[in-house]
Order: structure tokens, then sequence, then C-alpha cells
């Protein structure tokens, strides 16, 4: 009940041509089948083993998005019915994706993270990184760039968010001069709960929206999404 009114919320608010991912990431299948339930079909998560047990336990017609911290050692668990990484932010683990897909036989989608704020502890390459890993990944036949994601830096004041989502649409209009073979400029994937309109006024193009459409967070309860692989919590 609660999630298909917050998503009909939500929907009012959106930009035409702007898609909606919901970020399901600690939330059970249950609430994914709730979202599903109210029409929305593409979801975000953020750890390998949550993301393929929700798979294996979901609609097939799902869209599923990986918008976490990927290390280079859980590419393998990956398979094609991921629909878009969006954080691939360093050579080594675009490298670790395209041998994997193509020896599973695929093209993945990707996106290119950017670390736009320049925190440390955050994932995305600095800007300065970009063209040195968008060389790269041009040569890589197994995957498909579509655009690029960020997670700006957390604070309320509006004109700050303004001011990195602007540096990123920039970074995408350069970028996007530079298109070619499996390298487009389709997606900007920026704004969560707190700042998506922002974004959205910034030329996001994606949003990604958990606790708005799901409720909080709650990381100290021992759910069963989290037990079994110490390694990822
Ligand atoms: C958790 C998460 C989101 C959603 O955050 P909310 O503030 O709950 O909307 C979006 N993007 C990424 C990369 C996340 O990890």
């Amino acid at each position: 009940m609660e999630i298909k009114h917050n998503l009909d919320q939500i929907r009012a608010t959106l930009a035409p041509d702007v898609r909606l991912i919901a970020v399901s990431k600690t939330k059970p299948a249950e609430a994914v089948r709730e979202a599903y339930e109210a029409g929305q079909r593409a979801f975000g998560e953020n750890k390998v083993q949550e993301l393929m047990r929700k798979i294996d336990q979901l609609p097939a017609d799902i869209e599923w998005h990986f918008i976490g911290n990927l290390q280079r050692n859980k590419v393998k668990y990956l398979d094609e019915r991921i629909h878009l990484i969006h954080s691939v932010d360093r050579i080594s683990l675009a490298q670790e994706i395209d041998r994997q897909a193509r020896k599973k036989g695929y093209i993945q989608n990707i996106l290119l993270e950017v670390n736009i704020g320049r925190e440390e502890n955050k994932g995305g390459a600095l800007p300065e990184d970009l063209p040195e890993l968008t060389a790269a990944v041009r040569e890589l036949p197994g995957l498909h760039v579509k655009g690029l994601m960020t997670v700006i830096p957390e604070t309320e004041d509006e004109a700050e968010q303004r001011a990195w989502f602007q540096a990123m649409q920039e970074l995408f209009r350069k970028e996007k001069a530079k298109e070619g073979p499996r390298y487009e400029m389709e997606i900007l994937s920026m704004g969560m709960s707190g700042d998506y309109q922002t974004a959205m006024a910034c030329g996001s193009t994606m949003v990604r929206i958990g606790s708005a459409i799901f409720g909080a967070r709650d990381y100290s309860a021992n759910t069963s999404l989290s037990a079994g692989d110490p390694a990822e919590v």
C-alpha cells in the first residue's frame, strides 16, 4: 500500500523521459514484489549476492541494475540478466566484466561512475582519470558504455547539489561528442531520494530512488539479506 502510494507520488514529479530505478537494497523480495505490482519494473541493488538471490526469486521481466561498489572477484557471479552496471570506475574492473561477459557470450551494458565530489572512500573515477578509463573501455568488445553515473557529496544545500550535478552534466556533454561504436552517452544516472528533482533540472535521465519508495533502511537488523555473506556486509 505504502510503496504504491510512494511510487505514485514520485512518478507524478518525474520529468518526462526520466527513468526511475527503484533501489531495493536491504529490502525483502516482498517489498520488490509490491513495487512490481504497482507497475515498477526497474530495480537497483548494490550487493552481488543479494541481487542474484532476488533475481532468482522475482519475475523474469524485471530490469535489474547494479549500482554499488563492485569488487572484481564478485563479477563472475553476475550474468546477462543484469541490465546495467552503473558503477564501473576503474580499468581492472572493466576488464574483468568484459572477460566474464565474453566468456558467457553477451555484451554487458555499463555506465562509468564519476566521483565528482572527489571524496575519499567513495566509488567513481576522478574526472581527470576519465579519459584513460574511457580509452581503455572502448577497446573492450564485451562492454557497451551507455553513459555516466554519479553519487554527489551528501548535502542539503540545493545550490551545492546543483553545482555537482552541473559539473556532471558538463562532463556528459563532453563525452557525448566522443560517441562511437559501443560508446554512447544516452544515460546520465544521478539523483536519489533527497536530490532527484535538482538532478533532473540538471539533465539527469535516470534517478535511483530507495528510501522515498521503500522507507528508511535498517542496516542494524539481522535480515536474511545480509546473512550468509559476511564479506558483503
Ligand atoms: C542507496 C543508493 C541509492 C538510493 O538512495 P536513497 O537516498 O535511499 O534514495 C541511489 N544510488 C546508490 C548508488 C545507492 O547506493
